[in-house]
């Protein structure tokens, strides 16, 4: 399960294992191939994480227009493979951290390194509302870039009031007849420009106050409407849509390490600015650790320290 040509055997030690190819764990195999390390980065699915599934991106300096989530992680990948990092398919699922040298297990094995970087990133949180599991695939989804044209020319709601969830309703708004966006506060989280270009489009509602109540299926179990509740009323009101967009924020994907490293109430590696989490050798980078602002750019920041961190220890 992985690029042959780079494929570590079970007998190598490599340098650095980077469990994760979103931005932090590409940028870490690029600066550790650069620094002269034997090193591979494993990913379960596909590279790029969720800046992979960004539409697009305006934030991330050098790209006056904007640049797509989705060609930004492919120019980090190749540019990751054209120093040598190793790639390889297979998603970590147990680790021994405190083992010298570090045993990641696959479901195809073992591999062994003598430091780890841990980028797994986050994952969409759920709402906890009845019916949501039945209901994912039939209407709820976490994804507006992935899935929103399934929704092309209906009436759909985004609930969420962070840049996620603005950025969605943007974009959702393009293709879709009519968007709700439901929000918890009377404000939204995510950044200004966000709001005032929201607030100008005449196919976009905010239900400010609110949360979800309840969801409710059509005949053949798809959904068809979201009943919503005043936060401060406790009324009810039902909206028809067709799709429903969750964006109430992300988990950390930590849950692998069974208790490995120590992580914060929300799940989040413990880690500061270095990077180094609470086993030595091992550091955490991107959205999985403990950090104040989770972007793309904050996250190849921390790719690149991890991986300095890392080679600089080995060499000494
Ligand atoms: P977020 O910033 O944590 O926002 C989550 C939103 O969901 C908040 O508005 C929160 O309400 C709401 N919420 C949480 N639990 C809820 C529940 N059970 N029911 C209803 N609403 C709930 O998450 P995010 O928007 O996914 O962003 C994650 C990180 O990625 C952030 O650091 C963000 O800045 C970054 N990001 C950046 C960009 C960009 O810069 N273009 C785009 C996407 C994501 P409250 O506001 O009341 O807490």
């Amino acid at each position: 399960m992985t690029d042959s040509a780079t494929a570590p055997n079970a007998s190598d030690v490599l340098d650095i294992a980077i469990i994760g190819a979103g931005p932090a764990g590409l940028t870490a195999g690029l600066y550790a191939a650069r620094a002269g390390m034997d090193a591979a980065v494993f990913e379960r699915v596909s590279p790029g994480g969720q800046l992979a599934q960004t539409e697009q991106l305006e934030n991330y300096p050098g790209f006056p227009e904007g640049t797509e989530g989705f060609a930004l992680a492919w120019s980090m990948k190749q540019q990751a493979d054209r120093f040598g990092v190793r790639s390889v398919s297979e998603e970590v699922t147990g680790v021994d951290l405190a083992s010298d040298p570090k045993v990641l297990s696959t479901p195809f094995g073992t591999h062994r390194a003598r430091a780890v970087i841990v980028a797994t990133g986050a994952r969409p949180r759920k709402l906890g509302v009845d019916g949501e599991d039945e209901l994912a695939g039939r209407g709820v989804s976490y994804c507006a870039t992935c899935d929103g044209n399934f929704f092309r020319g209906k009436t759909v709601a985004v609930v969420g009031g962070g840049n996620t969830a603005a950025a969605d309703a943007l974009y959702l708004a393009r293709i879709c007849e009519k968007v709700y966006l439901i929000h918890r506060r009377d404000r939204l989280r995510a950044t200004a420009v966000y709001h005032e270009r929201l607030a100008g489009l005449p196919n976009v509602e905010f239900v400010w106050n609110a949360t979800v109540a309840r969801l409710e299926a059509d005949g053949d179990g798809a959904l068809a409407a979201v009943a919503v509740r005043d936060v401060n009323t406790g009324e009810e009101r039902t909206l028809a849509v067709s799709g429903l967009f969750v964006a109430v924020g992300t988990q950390p994907n930590t849950e692998f390490l069974g208790g490995a490293l120590e992580l914060d109430a929300a799940g989040y590696i413990v880690a500061g600015e270095d990077g180094a989490a609470s086993v030595p050798g091992v550091w955490a980078a991107g959205d999985v650790r403990t950090k104040a602002l989770r972007q793309v750019v904050t996250a190849v920041a921390d790719g690149a320290v991890c991986a300095e961190q890392a080679a600089e220890r080995l060499s000494l």
